[in-house]
This record gives C-alpha cells, sequence and structure tokens, in this order.
C-alpha cells in the first residue's frame, strides 16, 4: 500500500480530516487538484462563515482556530428571520442559553488558509497539489487511484472529499440526489453607515432573499439570492452601481452601503448522496451533502462529518484492526445521516416555503413566521442547536 488513507479534496473537509489523523499511526495522502500556492494563500471567495459552537471545538483541537487572524472573526449576537413586509420577524438569541454570541462568523480563505497551516509540515501527511483523479477501483482488499498525470495509488481507505460534484462520487457508482435551483447566490461584503449591532437578518422578500451578516465594524456581508437570469444582470454592475442596487434592495436599512470587497457569484445546488459508503471508500464535507448555504451549515455538517470518521478510524488504527472494515464504514454512515438528514430537509423544506411566490404559499409562510414568534420552545430548539457544543 502507499498509503493507509487516500483523501481525494484539499477544501476544508478534506484538510481537517488529514489533520485529524494527525497523531494515529498512519500514513495519509491528500491529492488536490489546484496548485500548492493556491492552497497555502487561498484566494478572498466571499463566503463568510456562520460556526457553530461546537465547530469552533473543533476547529480549537484541531490548532487551526489560534491560527486566524483575530480581526477576521466576528461575533454574531442575534438572528431575525424576516418575511416581505411583514412585521412578524422571528427572532434568535443567546439570552436564554447563558449569554455569549449566537455564533462567530470567520472568511472562508482564512479557515482554509489555517487547515492548511495545520497540516503543512505534518510528518505522516504527504500532499500531492496540483493534480486530480483520472480514474479509480476499489476492492475488499485495497483502492486504487490513477491520477491524471498516470500515478497509481493504493490505499486501505478512500476518501471523497472532493466538494458536491463528486467525481470520486461518480466513479464508485454511489448515486446522488442533485437539485439544481435555478437560482444564484451573491456573496458581497459592504461597508455601511447604520449600525448592525451584531445581528444578522435573513430577509425572506417577494422574488428576492437578501440576508446580511454582521461583520467587525460598520460592515456586513450582504447575501443576495436571486434567479440565474436576473443575477447576471447585477454582477455585471461595476462597484459603485452594486452599492447603490444593495442599498435599494436592502431598502436602507443599514444606510448606505459600499462594496468592501468582490462580489462572488454561486449557481445554487442541493445535493443529497444516496450512500456516504462503499468498499473501501467514504464520503464526507459537501460530497456526502450539498447544503443550501441559507441555514449556514454546510461547512459545520463537513466538520462533523470528518470529526466521526477520523474518531472511528483512529479507534480501529489503535486496536489493529482494519480501518475500512464494512462494519465502521456503515457506522459512520449512519450517524453521519442520522446527523444530516434532518437538517438537510428542514433547510430544503424552508427554501421552498420562502422561495414560492403562489398566494397559498405566501398565507403559509406569513402564518408560519406568525406562529414561530409565538413560540418560544421552538426558537428555543434552534437556538439550543445553533449554540451546540
Ligand atoms: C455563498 C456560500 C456561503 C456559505 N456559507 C456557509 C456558512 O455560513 N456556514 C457553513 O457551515 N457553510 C457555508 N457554506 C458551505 C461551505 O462553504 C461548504 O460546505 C464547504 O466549503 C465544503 O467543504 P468541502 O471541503 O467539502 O468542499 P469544497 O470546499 O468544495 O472543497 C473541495 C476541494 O476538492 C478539490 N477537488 C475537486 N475535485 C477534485 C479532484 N478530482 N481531484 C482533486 N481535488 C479535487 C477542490 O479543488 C476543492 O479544493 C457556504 C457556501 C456558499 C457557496
Amino acid at each position: 500500500m502507499d498509503c493507509d488513507v487516500l483523501i481525494v479534496g484539499g477544501g476544508p473537509a478534506g484538510l481537517s480530516l488529514a489533520r485529524s489523523l494527525a497523531d494515529a499511526p498512519l500514513r495519509v495522502i491528500v491529492v488536490e487538484k489546484q496548485p500548492h500556492a493556491a492552497l497555502e494563500a487561498p484566494g478572498y471567495d466571499g463566503r463568510e462563515i456562520a460556526l457553530t459552537h461546537r465547530s469552533i471545538g473543533t476547529l480549537k483541537a484541531l490548532g487551526a482556530w489560534d491560527l486566524l487572524p483575530p480581526e477576521d472573526v466576528s461575533p454574531l449576537d442575534e438572528a431575525r428571520v424576516l418575511n416581505g413586509a411583514s412585521p412578524f420577524a422571528l427572532s434568535f438569541d443567546p439570552a436564554s442559553h447563558g449569554g455569549g454570541p449566537l455564533s462567530l462568523i470567520v472568511p472562508n480563505h482564512r479557515i482554509r488558509e489555517a487547515l492548511f497551516r495545520t497540516v503543512e509540515h505534518q510528518p505522516n501527511l504527504t500532499l500531492l497539489a496540483g493534480v486530480g483523479v483520472a480514474a479509480l477501483k476499489t476492492s475488499a482488499r485495497a483502492a486504487e487511484v490513477t491520477l491524471d498525470d498516470g500515478r497509481t495509488l493504493s490505499a486501505k481507505l478512500l476518501v471523497a472529499a472532493d466538494s458536491r460534484f463528486s467525481g470520486v462520487r461518480d466513479r464508485l457508482g454511489i448515486g446522488a440526489e442533485v437539485n439544481r435551483l435555478g437560482r444564484s447566490m451573491m456573496v458581497c461584503r459592504v461597508r455601511h453607515d447604520g449600525e448592525h449591532h451584531g445581528v444578522a437578518t435573513e430577509w425572506f422578500d417577494h422574488y428576492q432573499t437578501l440576508a446580511m451578516l454582521p461583520l467587525n465594524g460598520r460592515r456586513s456581508s450582504a447575501v443576495l439570492t436571486l434567479p440565474a437570469a436576473e443575477m447576471d444582470g447585477i454582477a455585471a454592475l461595476d462597484e459603485a452601481a452594486l452599492g447603490a442596487e444593495l442599498t435599494r434592495r436592502y431598502q436602507g436599512k443599514l444606510g448606505r452601503m459600499e462594496v468592501d470587497a468582490s462580489a462572488h457569484v454561486y449557481p445554487l445546488a442541493t445535493t443529497w448522496s444516496r450512500h456516504f459508503a462503499a468498499t473501501r471508500a467514504a464520503l464526507i464535507g459537501d460530497a456526502a451533502v450539498g447544503m443550501h448555504p441559507v441555514t449556514a451549515h454546510g461547512f459545520n455538517l463537513g466538520l462533523q462529518s470528518q470529526a466521526t470518521l477520523a474518531k472511528l478510524v483512529i479507534a480501529a488504527a489503535q486496536r489493529g484492526r482494519d480501518i475500512a472494515a464494512p462494519s465502521l464504514l456503515r457506522r459512520y454512515e449512519m450517524t453521519h445521516r442520522l446527523a444530516s438528514r434532518p437538517i438537510y430537509a428542514a433547510t430544503n423544506w424552508l427554501v421552498r416555503l420562502y422561495t414560492d411566490e403562489r398566494p397559498g404559499a405566501r398565507i403559509a409562510r406569513h402564518a408560519t413566521l406568525r406562529a414561530g414568534s409565538r413560540l418560544p420552545l421552538a426558537r428555543q430548539a434552534i437556538t439550543a442547536m445553533l449554540m451546540q457544543r
């Protein structure tokens, strides 16, 4: 065997798994198609990740948290959901759970950079950057991967961490539910005249969804979702016009807005893999579950998936057992499916409820929001989930 664990994909899920295995008696290889320089200094991609307390704990345990520039960590103290012009706001605040921020927001590229720094000198890890996967086969004995440059690598366990459109998943013959939503999400950091007071808003307005995530200072991450064709026109605006457009769409609630960093557009698609494991293989991160970003859980679930898999693999390695035994992989699959299915289904339900413009749906969401604002138990349950440690 060339290694024990072969991870395809050096994104947040792949790198955090590699780091989780640092002290295990295992040889690990990460194959990443982006060049080494892009891993070392990832470019700003507009994504601001709202981390749950559990994810913050995991990043601390991995040694990545202390590598994040403190000025890039912004507290999110309260979250409000707004519906059209309705005065009923559903509000989530941490006061009933011992205080402290509901979440901390960190730019995605900073997390990737910090994770890279935790693994760059890891003795049991070989990082092969700038090369992808051309073919693979698995058997009861081993997984064998052929790289684009013709090299072949064998491993006891193959891990797919190569995004929601995972090529490894396809090559393993694992099907997936893929929902292309025909909508695009623009993320754009803005400066504004008004104060956000640490409050994030998710405003499901008619024909658009606009979220504002509070960042340090008078800055926010504006997250605009529109039908893909309409987004093309907005994406073509220059910075001054885009600032004015976002101010208008947010009805001046935060005063005048100006673009603070380049805008990025993501076509929206959610994915759910039919299996999270196969012979000598496991799927983690977005390769297993590709969440809609609206509930900010994709990264958090990805971190959870690698922690679940790492725990099982390390325990097996320490006992001298097979790290890719069918029973181990079934256990991983079952645990992560149970952890992710409810949030995946609830998020998709929320998206359908709030983007359906038929009159019946408008009445239903108004009623849901109104009921939600009167159901303290539901609010507390969601707050507790966000603050889960
Ligand atoms: C606008 C936006 C906002 C978001 N906000 C949040 C949030 O607030 N909270 C949250 O929890 N999540 C959020 N997410 C989701 C989060 O960004 C993703 O869940 C996370 O990046 C997934 O990590 P990953 O490592 O699984 O996959 P990716 O980040 O997609 O990384 C996959 C890696 O695999 C590599 N790769 C692909 N194919 C191959 C191949 N054939 N060979 C080798 N390498 C390959 C890629 O180059 C890449 O480096 C957001 C997403 C978007 C789009």
